[in-house]
């Protein structure tokens, strides 16, 4: 009965590309054309940021800069590549009303992100500075922590990280600045310290520049006494990891 008001629905509202809006078979999908534009990160990759190499490497190899400065997560994955395509996506995710697209995004997660969600015991959202919430009436990062808490069935704290300090918007400024601009915003909520305790958390994020604003979280959760910090984010933007 479901299938034959889901067959008739169809029907009526075509089902469109998350992209260009032309009609597509199924839900939640892109066109032929869109698809190929999207390009998922795969193997070979830094096993802890994911930075993607363009040649093979041994298993459990190292980019440059986690040699360089280890980073307080233990792995960090996207399921993306920040292009022309993901970044009209996670916009409009983010500021034009788009969270329909959540649970899409929450299964590209999945995708890229098995094995660390595997391991985890919480799902932690990247918080907003409560001033950008009341402006943008939600945080893209809990949308997408609720939706993967939903798919995978690991818990969820919205509230677990707290930001202090409205920062400067991280876009305009360089991979440095970025750095030192997060540093210190975020602290673990008071109600939820005991609960990380020896836990193994799960960050959530739409994006991946230059790392700082998942350093510094994961940091403070570390320093909360949380055992390990796994990173998961929709798009990573090309290019050398931070700093
Ligand atoms: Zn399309
Ligand atoms: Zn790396």
């Amino acid at each position: 009965m479901k299938d034959f008001f889901q067959k008739a629905l169809t029907f009526f509202i075509p089902h469109r590309c998350l992209l260009c809006r032309e009609e597509v078979l199924s839900a939640e999908s892109l066109c032929g054309a869109c698809w190929p534009k999207l390009s998922y990160i795969s193997s070979p990759q830094c096993d802890c940021c994911g930075f993607p190499f363009d040649f093979e490497v041994e298993q459990g190899s190292l980019c440059a800069a986690c040699i360089q400065k280890k980073p307080p997560f233990t792995k960090a994955r996207s399921a993306l590549f920040y292009s022309e395509a993901s970044k009209t996506l996670i916009l409009r995710f983010k500021h034009g009303d788009g969270t329909e697209l959540a649970p899409v995004f929450a299964k590209w997660l999945v995708r890229a992100g098995r094995d660390l969600i595997s391991e985890s015991d919480f799902i932690v959202p990247v918080p907003l500075h409560w001033s950008r919430l009341l402006k943008r009436r939600y945080n893209q990062a809990a949308l997408l922590g609720k939706a993967l808490s939903h798919l995978s069935g690991i818990p969820f704290l919205p509230l677990g990280l707290k930001r202090y300090e409205k920062t400067p918007s991280q876009g305009v400024l360089s991979a440095r600045q970025r750095f030192k601009n997060v540093k210190n915003v975020f602290r673990v909520s008071k109600s939820y310290q005991k609960k990380l305790i020896g836990k193994r958390v799960l960050l959530v994020d739409d994006v991946y520049t230059s790392g700082a604003t998942v350093y510094h979280a994961s940091k403070v959760l570390i320093k909360a006494g949380a055992d390990a910090v796994y990173v998961l984010t929709v798009a990573r933007v090309q290019g050398p990891s931070r700093l």
